[in-house]
């Protein structure tokens, strides 16, 4: 595909031909999850009825099969994020398994009483959370990177928040509440200037805009195979070799030894060692599949049509009287919060829903960001590749009626 054609790629997600309420259906809720093309479906009916089997523990033909698909999707995924080696790319359930992972090992090996961790007040719950639980279990102390009121992060705070104690700073390339995307190259810059590791949450960023781990030099970068065209149950954690070498493994069982005795078992190597009993290796060679479909596509077209599709979103939704948009920046993607004025969020999502149009309601596991503007919800739209200025139109025009029957 030379041209960026919307019509086409459209084409090949069958879901979006559907009616909701006898309307066309209108899928704005991309940030939640995105919809499927054919080719990542084929390619899961392709694994049932081909060759599935379980991997790297058979010498027989299909299970070789399985694991040669299942390890060539790890090396799409490197390439995806310009990782140095597949033994950096561990197989996780999703970005929350994948931050766990790290609050567990990396805190194990790393962290002690008095210790410090920076994450940012726009963060998903999935990246508070877990920290919050490694702190208590460490005695550690969260610090938080203050927003100001447009959601921004407030970088010369950062700054002064980092400090000998800091061990690690924790940030989303892209606020899913909001679609800001936060200056990660500086944090990140910042952050090594300390000595302190860094893991940025890219959850609601690799299928927006070109990641480059290396080139970031960020410690751990975590992103989920459902934001990004593939299968549930799927995620990756990109680490350091050097750092992921030195900590503890996360679970224990199948797949992670080397050898078992009673008085001693012997862990494998990377990447392995983070992935114990039968991985979901469907859902990896879906996600393969699904880079693949990106790549087909373009990274950088994608980007370009979304930032269009954003700002032409934004400058519609502006012309409604009594709309406030939450998130101002010049740094977003692919998202737009809002809310009418005198309108609760759940009525309009539900009303929107009624004219088949699906956005999401509510704080979006982000509820210290909906404090910081004193708010207790959102809508929020969000883009993919596929949707077109038409919905966002329609989306409009819908939010017209919604003021019509409820002001
Ligand atoms: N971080 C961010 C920024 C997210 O948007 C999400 C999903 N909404 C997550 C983490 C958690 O992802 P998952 O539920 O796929 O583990």
């Amino acid at each position: 595909m030379n041209m960026f054609d919307v019509e086409k790629i459209r084409e090949q997600f069958p879901l979006l031909t559907q009616k909701v309420n006898g309307k066309n259906l209108v899928y704005l809720d991309n940030g939640a999850t995105v919809q499927k093309p054919l080719r990542v479906i084929e390619k899961i009916k392709e694994i049932y009825t081909e060759y599935n089997s379980n991997i790297h523990r058979g010498v027989h033909y299909l299970s070789n099969k399985t694991t040669e698909a299942y390890e060539n999707a790890r090396e799409t995924v490197r390439n995806f994020i310009n990782a140095n080696s597949t033994e950096e790319i561990i197989f996780t359930k999703g970005t929350t398994d994948a931050i766990n992972l790290v609050a567990f090992s990396f805190g194990e090996k790393y962290i002690k009483k008095g210790d410090e961790i920076l994450i940012a007040e726009t963060e998903h719950h999935s990246n508070i959370v877990p920290w919050q639980m490694m702190c208590e279990r460490k005695g550690a102390k969260i610090k938080v990177i203050p927003a100001d009121n447009n959601g921004e992060l407030i970088l010369s705070e950062y700054k002064k928040l980092l400090n000998k104690r800091t061990k690690l700073v924790a940030v989303a390339q892209v606020a899913n509440s909001l679609g800001i995307i936060n200056p990660i190259e500086d944090i990140i810059y910042e952050a090594r200037k300390t000595g302190a590791k860094t893991l940025i949450d890219g959850a609601q960023a690799v299928q927006h805009k070109s990641v480059d781990v290396q080139k970031l030099d960020c410690d751990f970068y975590a992103f989920s195979g459902h934001k990004t065209y593939a299968e549930t149950g799927i995620g990756i954690l990109y680490g350091k070799k050097e750092l992921l070498n030195e900590m503890p493994p996360y679970q224990g069982g199948g797949d992670m030894i080397k050898s078992v005795s009673f008085e001693k078992t012997e862990y494998t190597d990377l990447p392995l060692k983070f992935e114990a009993g039968t991985s979901n290796y469907v859902g990896a060679i879906s996600l393969g599949e699904a880079i693949n479909f990106i790549n087909s596509v373009g990274i950088e077209k994608i980007e370009k049509y979304e930032t269009e599709l954003l700002k032409y979103a934004e400058e519609k939704l502006s012309l409604i009287n009594g709309l406030t948009i939450y998130g101002k920046s010049k740094n977003k993607t692919s998202a737009v919060s809002f809310l009418l004025k005198g309108i609760h969020f759940y009525d309009t999502g539900m009303i929107l829903d009624k004219l088949g149009i699906a956005v999401r309601t509510g704080a979006h596991c982000a509820e210290p960001t909906m404090k910081n503007f004193g708010i207790s919800g959102t809508v929020r739209a969000s883009f993919a590749m596929y949707n077109t200025k038409e919905e966002i139109d329609k989306l409009y025009e819908g939010l017209l009626k919604v003021k019509n029957m409820l002001l």
